[in-house]
């Protein structure tokens, strides 16, 4: 049976932590289109990882953290004026908890630190993680999935000490250029012979840790080039998720999606979530089911070479 996986970089502010300047237009909605998103969610009872930035889990703070090995300027932004009810959303995370839909709320770092600069020495790695964990149990979730900021792998060797199971991998490198045309050109081409997003399958690491890699972000080429390929043909993305659909199902493999609750902005990215969401829904059945990252790890780390997890 083939999957369809959707994780979720729930991170509001937290992306843009170390940006010279935080963007607008990215965080004016962020609060009501995580609820959008959640809401859509709920309409196709479509169940998705969600990897919080563990920073929210705090009901307010005041920027300071000098127990945390990070270099306090890290925190520096969180304690200018801007964007104030950016940095903890204790709320939010309640609202992913109560959902009907059977959601993962999985760990997307403490504060967003990359795991590959100079900074995120192991000790800070560890102590992200730990401060993550002790939020998430007086929460009363066991946290199991992860994914890297900015998708940075590193410190896999803290992150399963740290008892985390899976994480989510780079999506394969060159899907995209097994013919001359750029993915643009060829996602706007609205033709059968248009890219495919790559159809993945879990392994386990040398650190007993399940790799999910990804296979599409939902919002890969935004700006001129999507306001004019919208203007002339149908939203090239979910043609290209009705593509990697069709592809798994009755497959063996994970059709990975992802993207951040932020990545919503305006009615398009709505738009473009629910024609995703309802042609999933519309396709489920015997040989596609919708997992979140937990279950696939569960499944994985349980199955042997023989069976079709
Ligand atoms: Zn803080
Ligand atoms: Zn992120």
């Amino acid at each position: 049976m083939g999957t369809v996986v959707i994780s979720l970089d729930a991170e509001l502010a937290w992306g843009f932590v170390d940006f010279p300047v935080l963007p607008d237009r990215r965080l004016a909605r962020a609060r009501e289109m995580w609820m959008e998103l959640l809401d859509l969610f709920e309409k196709y009872e479509v169940p998705a990882t969600w990897a919080v930035v563990g920073h929210l889990f705090l009901e307010d703070c005041d920027g300071r953290h000098p127990d945390h090995p990070l270099d306090a300027t890290w925190f520096d932004r969180e304690r200018s004026s801007e964007h104030e009810d950016m940095w903890c959303a204790p709320g939010l995370i309640d609202a992913v908890a109560d959902a009907t839909a059977d959601h993962e709320i999985a760990c997307h770092s403490f504060s967003h630190i990359n795991f590959q600069s100079s900074g995120a020495t192991k000790a800070v790695a560890a102590a992200e993680l730990r401060r993550c964990r002790r939020l998430a149990d007086r929460y009363g979730v066991e946290l199991s999935s992860f994914v890297f900021p900015r998708n940075r792998i590193a410190h896999r060797d803290v992150l399963a000490r740290s008892g985390f199971h899976c994480y989510r991998g780079q999506q394969p490198q060159r899907w995209h250029t097994d013919n001359r045309l750029t993915p643009l050109v060829r996602a706007v081409s609205g033709s059968p012979l248009g890219i495919t997003p790559p159809i993945v399958h879990p392994r386990v690491d040398d650190h007993g840790l399940v790799e999910i890699p990804a296979s599409l972000l939902l919002f890969c080429f935004e700006g001129w080039a999507r306001q004019i390929t919208e203007t002339l043909w149908a939203d090239p993305v979910v043609k290209m998720v009705q593509r990697g659909v069709d592809q798994v199902n009755g497959s063996d493999g994970i059709f990975h999606l992802w993207l951040h609750p932020n990545n919503l902005i305006n009615e398009a990215g709505i738009k473009r979530m629910e024609s995703v969401l309802s042609y999933i829904d519309q396709m489920r059945g015997p040989g596609l089911a919708v997992r979140t990252m937990e279950t696939v790890a569960q499944r994985t780390a349980g199955s042997t070479p023989q069976q079709n997890w």
